[in-house]
């Protein structure tokens, strides 16, 4: 016997569940992609993302996932042989650096720990010793979606100010764009990266890059330009230069449809209901704490991100957790990964997610929890309906 039918739930950290107007918004011809009526829509979505991002720079928009958009942004701003500063606080930090080394770039990683955020203090000691500045960029992630952390962007960025290192300061805010403030001028970030298929709501297949003028200056000396990633190459008058060739045309209909439901929500908006909705997944997995097998990855409260929490499961096995709730159920939890395989499960959070979405999530949760056996303090889902109820007013 199984109690799921229609439409399976994703709470996996991406692909994210996708609104039905997104859906809707791709089921149309293609455009002509020399139209101006394609040109409109280019310009709408560059100067969007400008503004999501929140920087004054430009917007590149590639077909790509997150790993492609880490290649632009490398191959734009490095040369063979360039140092690469970094900072570990899980998994993809440290992805964007196996990239690099494969380019040709030196690497080094800031030593960090699956269980906590990137510490600020570090980055500038780090900086501080390297007196002939051979560190040329420095990346960091907003948020680990593997380990479930979220890095103070603005508080390393004002490390390395406070060093006086010169490096370009370089952020992955694919799992965090658009559901978390981020503020890519204001926090002194030279290039930031995303994605479409997490927060933004849209098909996997899009990724994005901004530069600010000091990106662009290093970008003119780097020697590991391609012509597909490289931004010069994208200044072109011609519009067919803005994607080195025939435009996704769906996926940017698909996309403009996301960030026009994001404007009508309105961004702070849609911030304060990320950090509703995590914060009851968090009051949840807190009392499932109480059973002694189910705990939060990170350790710090301050330090998990109101996009994605890793649950680990001491010993107990998440994957006979995970098939339950999907097979019985028809809820898809994230999988633990890297140094969490076959150790954690992770609850997503983020992109076109609402009460019903994630209180439902933490109810199948919970079923599983029961039928399993799996010890947990009991309540957990009530935890988080009493918290919303006490924080979203009537
Ligand atoms: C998902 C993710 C990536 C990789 O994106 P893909 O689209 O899967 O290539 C990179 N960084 C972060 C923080 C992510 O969450």
């Amino acid at each position: 016997m199984t109690v799921r039918a229609g439409r399976e739930f994703l709470a996996i950290p991406g692909p994210t569940t996708m609104p039905d107007e997104v859906l809707q918004a791709m089921h149309r011809p293609a455009l002509d992609i020399y139209s101006s009526q394609m040109v409109e829509l280019t310009e709408s979505l560059l100067a969007d993302l400008s503004k999501l991002f929140a920087t004054e720079g430009k917007s590149y928009i590639y077909i790509a996932n997150g790993h492609g958009a880490w290649e632009a942004t490398l191959s734009n701003v490095l040369s063979r042989g360039d140092k690469l500063l970094v900072l570990e606080s899980g998994r993809f930090a440290i992805g964007w650096g196996q990239a690099a080394a494969a380019m040709g770039a030196e690497v080094e990683v800031l030593k960090g720990d699956w269980r906590r955020a990137v510490r600020a203090s570090e980055v500038e000691a780090r900086l501080r010793q390297d007196k002939e500045h051979s560190i040329k960029a420095i990346v960091a992630v907003q948020v680990d979606t593997a380990s479930g952390a979220y890095n103070d962007i603005e508080a390393i960025g004002k490390a390395i100010k406070a060093s006086g290192h010169p490096a370009l300061f370089m952020v992955d805010t694919v799992a965090s764009l658009g559901c978390m403030p981020f503020e890519m001028d204001k926090w002194g970030i030279d290039v930031a990266m995303s994605g479409s298929q997490k927060g933004l709501m849209t098909p996997p297949g899009l990724g994005f890059v901004a530069a600010n003028e000091r990106a662009l200056e290093v970008h003119k000396k780097a020697n590991l330009r391609t012509p597909y990633w490289d931004w010069t190459e994208r200044e072109g008058t011609e519009h067919y230069r803005k994607y080195a060739g025939t435009a996704p045309v769906h996926l940017l209909f698909a996309l403009r449809k996301a960030i026009d439901m994001l404007q009508t929500e309105g961004l702070e908006n849609a911030f304060q209901r990320h950090r509703l909705l995590g914060e009851a997944v968090r009051r949840a997995v807190a009392v499932w704490s109480e059973g002694q097998v189910l705990g939060f990855n990170v350790m710090e409260a301050n330090e998990r991100s109101n996009t994605v929490t890793t649950v680990t499961m001491n010993g107990h096995d998440p994957l006979a957790l995970q098939r339950y709730c999907k097979e019985k159920c028809g809820v898809v939890l994230g999988t633990g990964i890297g140094d969490l395989s076959g150790q954690a499960f992770r609850i997503a959070h983020m992109g076109h997610v609402n009460a019903p979405m994630i209180l439902g999530t933490l109810g199948v949760v919970e079923v599983g929890l029961n039928a399993l056996g799996i010890p947990h303090g009991k309540g957990g889902t009530e935890a988080a309906i009493e918290y919303l109820g006490e924080n979203v007013a009537a």
